[in-house]
């Protein structure tokens, strides 16, 4: 089959690789559609994975072609959305179920090969079975629409609160939308340049403004960024008694003046972290609702998604993201498109 395994920093190339393999309790998806991350680009370009060579690539969806147990048999040709992180279900974290938080998890696409492949082994129990009116674009969104969701649930938003968002990628516009879809009076994007307004412009309800121009201050505040830079500015936006979830993978230290760290012990701020999303297999969490918003049209994804590559331009796709030449929101890749 064909797949892209990082072989070292930067080094990937379109290769023939072997079929993956096949375990009890677990499945073989043919992948149809795989979002890139942007925690991708520096995997990829600059830190490299747990391991070499690893197939990158955890945001996706595709059909299940092939099982190993008898009693899965009925997975077959299911289609499937993916939960890529694989709890080990024996620490403090995983007994409560807050799997999220597991302290030596497995992750498919970065601690063990992923889906910029045309196959991909998955155990069942990660597997979201997607209604018929879900699509493998908006499956391959499940992931980034879950994180952003359980980033906004951190609120607990209120019908008077002000919301802003600190940040203009893909999980920025991902996370407005959930702000409105869970009840907030407004929620306003703030970006550095006007490069993504036209976004914004397209979601209903959303405003935008500059960061460097806002003059209001928000009851909750999302730092989706994590550079000093926007850490420091979200601190600033927040109200007294305001709550600042931070979202944002630092790009290194964090730093901040003696001035702005007096407005978190003087505004009294609740700041709070928010890592990944909730899962259980066929029970209420994160992706459970992602995939009830998604069936009932709540989320536009479509605006979300702004550029796609076949299987075979993924390269070129990678270094879209990575030189930042144009803007882009989610760049997409399908797979196996002929068949199935
Ligand atoms: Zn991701
Ligand atoms: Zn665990």
């Amino acid at each position: 089959m064909k797949a892209y395994p990082l072989r070292a920093v930067g080094l990937l190339n379109y290769e023939d690789v072997p079929y993956p393999e096949l375990k009890p309790g677990w499945c073989i998806v043919k992948v149809k559609a795989a979002g890139i991350c942007s925690s991708d680009i520096p995997r990829i370009f600059k830190k490299g994975t747990y391991h070499f060579p690893t197939v990158c690539g955890h945001e996706f969806s595709g059909v299940v072609s092939e099982v190993c147990d008898e009693e899965n048999k009925c997975y077959i040709g299911k289609r499937v959305g993916v939960f890529p992180l694989i709890p080990c279900r024996n620490c403090d974290q995983c007994l409560q179920g807050k799997y999220e938080m597991c302290s030596n998890y497995d992750y498919i696409g970065s601690r063990r090969d992923g889906a910029f492949a045309e196959y991909v082994s998955v155990p069942i129990w990660n597997l979201i079975e997607l209604d018929n009116n879900i699509s493998f674009e908006d499956a391959a969104m499940m992931e980034p629409l879950a994180v952003s969701l359980h980033a906004m649930k951190q609120f607990n938003i209120k019908s008077t609160d002000n919301v802003a968002i600190v940040g203009t990628g893909m999980i920025a516009f991902a996370a407005a939308q959930w702000g409105i879809a869970l009840g907030a009076k407004s929620v306003t994007v703030l970006g550095r340049s006007n490069s993504k307004k036209k976004l914004a412009d397209n979601i209903p309800d959303i405003r935008f403004d500059l960061i460097n121009e806002c003059k209001q201050q928000f009851d909750c505040v999302l730092e989706a960024v994590g550079s000093n830079e926007a850490i420091n500015k979200s601190i600033l936006l927040a109200k007294a008694g305001g709550r600042i979830v931070l979202m944002g993978n630092p790009e290194g230290d964090f730093n901040c003046s003696q001035d702005v760290y007096w407005k978190i012990l003087r505004k009294q701020l609740v700041v709070m972290g928010t890592w990944n999303s909730s899962y259980e297999n066929n029970k209420c969490c994160d992706w459970s609702e992602v995939k009830n918003a998604l069936s009932k049209n709540l989320i536009n994804v479509n605006t979300l998604i702004s550029h796609r590559f076949d299987q075979m331009h993924v390269i070129e796709a990678l270094e879209l993201m990575n030189s930042h030449n144009e803007p882009y929101c989610k760049v997409m890749t399908i797979w196996n498109k002929e068949n199935c």
